[in-house]
């Protein structure tokens, strides 16, 4: 196969053999036609020869250091940005290391990522990535100015070293500002739309060398993620002891889905206009050996993070299916069973297909099944959640949106999600009827909900008089400790029967 080098190697040789054999054949005569004397001549032939031999050495070094200063710079540089890249910036910071030690100076470290930017990727293309990456590097460059060390280490990773002579106040002030200045100080659309997140260590103080420099920075800006994004967080040794914490509980959850290690308790949904029980919320219980029960709150986000939620998921969807399966609970005593699901997995599509097939496959008798996603997740990623939320629904699947009301999504958006049922988040019942606000708010959801056609469920309702409130202005499904706990499926099973004969409340 011809190489792409061939061609211009081959050029570069021609060129070469051309230009040596025409001096060879005209200096030569020309060296004859000057000297006459054979001694004279053969002088002139020495000195030309080590003449020819000086150029052709030196023509070699330029060719050899502007094809090595090329491999480097391939070698260093990060294409996209023109910046230098992760190989560059860990050379650097292993030098900056050694070079701080032996003057006893401090500098400090920070990788910055950028905000969601996986999502613009899928939802407008890898040009428009791109095109953020090269405006981010840029105004970088522009903000910080050539003190700084500023490198692309990848994807959406940007790593920055301060410069030695600058303090720590100074060094921290200057990176807080520049975290939340950097995509607010463009006119640019797509830097206004996204936010970056940061994460910094000191040298000395923190770490010693540039591996350890680079995992407790990823530490800080792990912490800045998770606090919520948009935020510069610095490298503390708590920090570690949580993460530590972290890892061994995510170690532990992982053997927990390995064994199916959950149990699954079901909290009933009452119709106050039928007085009948005409649904159920599964709730799933993760009990760890050391830590007692781990409440779901704590360990779905950590499942979450750890890509483990949708094993969790289908732990679940099973055993639930089973457990009701077994119980005999049938559609006639126990009409829907809600699920609550992730938007990680409502995106994944192998997930969603194998639960899809679980619910299939049982179908014969057992509650209709309703996904419950809420609100803030259905807005995460507008466009994907979309789709694949219309392509389940297409496939026989109900969504219920959970915790209404906390994410601030439009009438126009609402239109268009494939909804089925909206859960007034608890929040709102907590203090009806006497707090006003929560009161005209929880009148507009049910107003909203009434024009959209969709079912509503109220969560948390803990006394009559929420009750009364909520069914006054037309809610009347309710689910909460007035009417029942979450209980496991024993319970329920009971509970369901037992209302057949005499129907409570
Ligand atoms: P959620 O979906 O909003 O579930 C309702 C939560 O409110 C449950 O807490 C339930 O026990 C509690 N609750 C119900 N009625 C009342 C009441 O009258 N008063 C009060 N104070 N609380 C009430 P739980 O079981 O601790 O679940 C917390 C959250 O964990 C759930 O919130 C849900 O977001 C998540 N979760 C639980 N199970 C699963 C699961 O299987 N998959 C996923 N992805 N998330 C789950
Ligand atoms: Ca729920
Ligand atoms: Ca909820």
């Amino acid at each position: 196969m011809r190489h792409r080098f061939t061609r211009p190697a081959g050029r570069i040789a021609l060129t070469y053999l051309v230009i040596a054999l025409l001096w060879i054949a005209f200096s030569d005569q020309a060296a004859e036609a000057l000297f006459s004397d054979p001694r004279l001549l053969n002088r002139v032939q020495t000195i030309k020869g080590g003449l020819f031999v000086l150029a052709t050495g030196m023509l070699l070094y330029i060719l050899m250091h502007r094809t090595l200063h090329r491999i480097e710079i391939v070698a260093l540089e990060d294409s996209l940005t023109g910046l230098p890249n992760r190989l560059a910036f860990t050379r650097e910071l292993t030098q900056r290391c050694h070079i701080s030690e032996a003057r006893d100076q401090r500098f400090t470290l920070t990788l910055m990522d950028i905000d969601q930017f996986t999502d613009l990727n899928d939802e407008q293309g890898h040009a428009r990535g791109d095109e953020l990456l090269r405006l981010v590097g840029r105004q970088l460059r522009h903000l910080l100015g050539k003190d700084w060390y500023i490198a692309h280490l990848g994807g959406d990773e940007f790593g920055l070293l301060s410069p030695a002579g600058l303090n720590t106040q100074e060094t921290r002030e200057r990176l807080d500002w520049l975290q939340h200045s950097v995509m607010r100080s463009s006119s640019h659309d797509l830097m206004l739309n996204h936010t970056l997140s940061a994460g910094s260590c000191e040298f000395p103080k923190d770490a010693r060398t540039g591996q350890d420099m680079m995992r407790q920075a990823d530490m800080a800006l792990s912490r800045a993620k998770h606090q919520g994004r948009d935020r510069h967080s610095f490298y503390h040794e708590e920090l570690k002891r949580t993460l530590l914490e972290r890892l061994s509980l995510a170690k532990d959850l992982r053997d927990a889905i390995e064994q199916q290690a959950f149990t699954l308790v079901y909290q009933p949904q009452w119709s106050v206009s039928t007085s009948q029980w005409v649904g159920a919320e599964v709730l799933v219980r993760w009990h760890h050996a050391e830590r007692g029960w781990v409440p779901p709150d704590q360990f779905i986000p950590l499942a979450e993070r750890e890509g483990l939620i949708h094993r969790v998921t289908e732990c679940v969807v099973e055993k639930a299916l089973t457990e009701l399966h077994r119980a005999g609970l049938g559609r006639k005593s126990l009409p829907s069973l809600s699920i609550n699901l992730s938007h990680l997995t409502l995106l994944n599509d192998n997930t969603m297909t194998l639960l899809h097939h679980l619910i299939d496959q049982r179908t014969a008798d057992l509650p209709a099944v309703m996904f419950e996603i809420t609100e803030t997740a259905t807005m995460e990623n507008l466009d994907r959640t979309l789709k694949a939320m219309r392509s389940w629904r297409e496939r026989g699947i109900d969504f219920s949106i959970d915790d209404f009301g906390t994410g601030y999504s439009s009438l126009s958006r609402l239109k268009q999600l494939p909804l089925t049922e909206l859960k007034i988040d608890r929040s709102f019942i907590m203090d009806l009827p006497g707090d006003q606000n929560d009161a005209v708010i929880t009148q507009a959801i049910l107003a909203m909900a009434k024009t959209l056609s969709l079912n509503v469920v109220a969560e948390g309702v803990e006394t009559l008089e929420q009750s009364d409130f909520l069914q006054t202005h037309g809610c009347t499904i309710m689910q909460g400790y007035y009417y029942a706990r979450p209980m496991p499926i024993q319970e329920l099973s009971a509970l369901l029967t037992e209302s057949v004969d005499s129907p409570v409340r």
